[in-house]
């Protein structure tokens, strides 16, 4: 059998059953989107920073993906007594590579896992404590282990310096504790895939810790439309009802122990109407002044910040839309940012807003902390607009309180209170037609076509659609009050 790699040991304690298909029917795994891919790239990035760290460093058999050639590569390296970046390793029925082998002593390594989060999570000490064995099973002395991460409270200025951006935390003692039982866990994960059929698991908290897993999509088809998993805040709950054979909402018994919002939830399914509380939606709206802001920001965040003055993972706001209602009945009139060049966008996007927002009425936007937090962020990095940015707060309303608070729930939301299912819910209209349909990939697409070489053609097409799928966001959130208010009624 191929030996497993760290990903595919990963995969056998997340799930045997994942496991198995990886070997026997991998292209049923469904293949990641370009979120993932993008995390995927913004590690390789975060690596090359780290390897920064160690000068005298080599990197082993780059491009290279034939086990043998990089083994034997990796065997002519040792001898240098450099580190080692990429190293690879084949022994105890496992194969890894590293991503930094450190000499120390005599003939000791410091093994070294780059990863591009803010902390260390139990994931990366079971992925630590695999390489770790496959080095030692491969006649390695291994000092110590650590996880090299991002220092979440490292600020830009200038050019980046690896030395404040990472934080490195010695996990030896961890890995030690889990160490013991991975020779047994190897050669389990090896009878899995050796058998002829997949095991039989059912459906768990497993399938999404500590990552979705990519056959969830086949695992979970049985279940029915409103199923007991999309009762909201009861993954828990859904959990133990799966396991007393109940998986459909309509077929919760009456002693079930339901929240208030999950009996709304049931009722709103058994009935297959609307639940509308006009008493609480007519006292949300009441809290609404004219002119109605409809405000939204696109941002970006990276791992190693782009601009000075901001922190890895800071979300840097390249783009508002801004629908103004000036009275009941009104033409929503728009406005709108989308930041050119490669600078910091923030200036402009501020100075912009400051002319975009009237100086009275409600700034309403969808999950309103997030706006908040971008605007604070911004009034820090630029204290000529703090002042401004302080006087917003009192007319800030969150429109996603109605529907968190189930002042009003649709059947069709299957538990989502996301402005994404709560739209096409209560008005029929979705984003289905726009190219770009959620903010990740929005981000995503602003930093390709701009931090990257793409043709002006190519950037000009990014940028209109960018246009749209904002506009968009900022329009929903008109129907939706529009929507409330003949509720209401
Ligand atoms: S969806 Fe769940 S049960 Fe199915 S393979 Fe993945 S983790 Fe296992």
């Amino acid at each position: 059998m191929t030996p497993l790699s760290k990903s595919t040991y990963l995969m056998g304690l997340q799930c045997p059953k994942l496991l198995w298909h990886r070997y026997h029917a991998k292209e049923l795994l469904q293949q990641p989107g370009t979120l993932a891919q993008a995390i995927f790239d913004q590690g390789h990035e975060v690596g090359a920073w780290a390897k920064r760290l160690f000068p005298a460093g080599s990197e082993i058999a780059p491009g290279v993906t034939d086990f043998d050639l990089v083994c034997a590569e990796t065997q002519r390296q040792l001898l240098t007594r450099q580190p080692l970046f990429e190293p690879g390793f084949r022994a105890g029925g496992g194969y890894a590579r590293i991503d930094i082998l450190n000499p120390v002593d005599d003939d000791a390594w410091d093994l070294i896992e780059v990863k591009s989060s803010t902390r260390v999570k139990d994931v990366y000490l079971a992925d630590v404590a695999f390489q770790a064995y496959v080095c030692t099973a491969a006649g390695l002395t291994i000092r110590r282990c650590y996880v090299l991460h991002i220092n979440s409270s490292y600020v830009r200025q200038g050019d980046v310096d690896p030395q404040v951006l990472f934080t490195q935390v010695d996990v030896t003692r961890k890995v030690v504790a889990l160490s013991a039982q991975i020779a047994d866990k190897v050669d389990a994960f090896a009878r899995v895939v050796g058998a002829a059929e997949h095991p039989a698991v059912n459906i768990g908290p497993h399938c999404n810790s500590p990552y979705a897993c990519p056959l969830t999509y086949r695992c979970w088809a049985f279940l029915p439309e409103h199923h007991v998993m999309t009762l909201s805040r009861g993954t828990k709950k859904g959990f133990q009802l799966l396991a007393q054979g109940i998986s459909a909402i309509t077929d919760l018994p009456e002693t079930a122990r339901l929240s208030r919002v999950q009996s709304i939830q049931k009722r709103a399914v058994v009935t297959n109407e609307p639940q509308i509380d006009a008493k609480q939606i007519k006292a949300f709206l009441g809290r609404l002044h004219y002119p109605l802001h409809y405000l939204d920001f696109e941002t970006m965040g990276s791992a190693v910040p782009f601009f000075d003055g901001s922190r890895p993972f800071e979300q840097i706001p390249f783009q508002f839309s801004l629908h103004l209602v000036r009275h009941p009945g009104a033409e929503p009139e728009h406005r709108s940012f989308l930041a050119e060049g490669r600078e910091d966008p923030r200036p402009r996007l501020m100075a912009a807003l400051v002319q975009a927002i009237e100086p009275t009425g409600s700034i309403i936007a969808y999950n309103a902390p997030f706006e908040w937090g971008v605007l604070t962020g911004c009034a820090n990095e630029l204290p000529q607009h703090a002042v401004w940015v302080k006087s917003l707060q009192p007319r800030i309303i969150d429109l996603l309180e109605p529907f968190r608070k189930v002042h009003c729930y649709h059947p069709d939301q299957h538990g989502s209170a996301s402005i994404k299912a709560v739209l096409p819910a209560f008005t029929g209209k979705d984003y289905s037609q726009l190219a770009i349909g959620e903010g990740g990939t929005a981000s995503l697409e602003f930093v390709r076509v701009t931090f990257t070489e793409v043709s002006a053609q190519e950037r000009a097409k990014v940028r209109r659609q960018l246009e749209e799928y904002c506009q968009l966001d900022t329009l929903a959130m008109v129907w939706l009050v529009e929507k409330l208010q003949e509720l209401a009624d």
